[in-house]
């Protein structure tokens, strides 16, 4: 298995600066990142999975100099058996505060006992983004508000676009 390359998956439901961040970061320490858009069946997304790995796949052409090393593709089903197919045994994932700490625990085991062939390796987030998550973003996007200081540049329009203001 290519230890080289590291698996990040998640729903990305947008893809903000704390998530960039982790691919960023990640290219340091791996060769090459392959960026997993999945589904988690706890949240209904309001992106659908096309739009989430076109947008990824701009932000990363756009913001990454060394995008030729990060490639993104929707999954479905287990991340461990994604991270297996890809031909990898690592799986990144990032840490915000100490309220990720217990999910991705919880999860990082789990996935231990599924496949002990992979190791899941975690990123921190950096202070000045450890508050985003994609959850907030919604929020503020389906009120109309700024998101450029969270979003990458080639997210906001589609972004925008997709979360209109509901009608009362
Ligand atoms: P999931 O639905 O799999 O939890 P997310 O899209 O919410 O997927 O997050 C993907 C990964 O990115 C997770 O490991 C999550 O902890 C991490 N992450 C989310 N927000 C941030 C952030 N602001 N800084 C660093 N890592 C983050």
């Amino acid at each position: 298995m290519n230890r080289r390359l590291a698996v990040y998956p998640g729903t990305f439901d947008p893809i903000h600066l704390g998530h960039l961040d982790i691919i960023t970061r990640g290219l340091k320490a791996f060769d090459r990142i392959l960026v997993g858009v999945g589904i988690n069946i706890d949240k209904k997304p309001l992106l659908s999975l096309e739009d989430r790995v076109s947008v990824i796949q701009e932000v990363v052409r756009q913001e990454i100099p060394e995008h030729e090393r990060v490639e993104v593709k929707p999954f479905r089903g287990l991340a461990v058996r994604f991270v297996r197919e890809a031909g990898s045994s690592v799986m990144l994932r990032g840490l915000r505060t100490t309220s990720d700490m217990e999910y991705e625990f919880t999860m990082s085991l789990a996935n231990m006992t599924l496949d002990p062939d992979i190791e899941t390796v975690f990123l921190m987030a950096k202070d000045t983004y450890s508050h985003l998550s994609s959850s907030l973003l919604r929020q503020i996007a389906s009120f109309g508000g700024e998101m450029g200081k969270f979003l990458p540049k080639g997210a906001v329009e589609l972004v925008r676009k997709r979360y209109t203001v509901q009608p009362d």
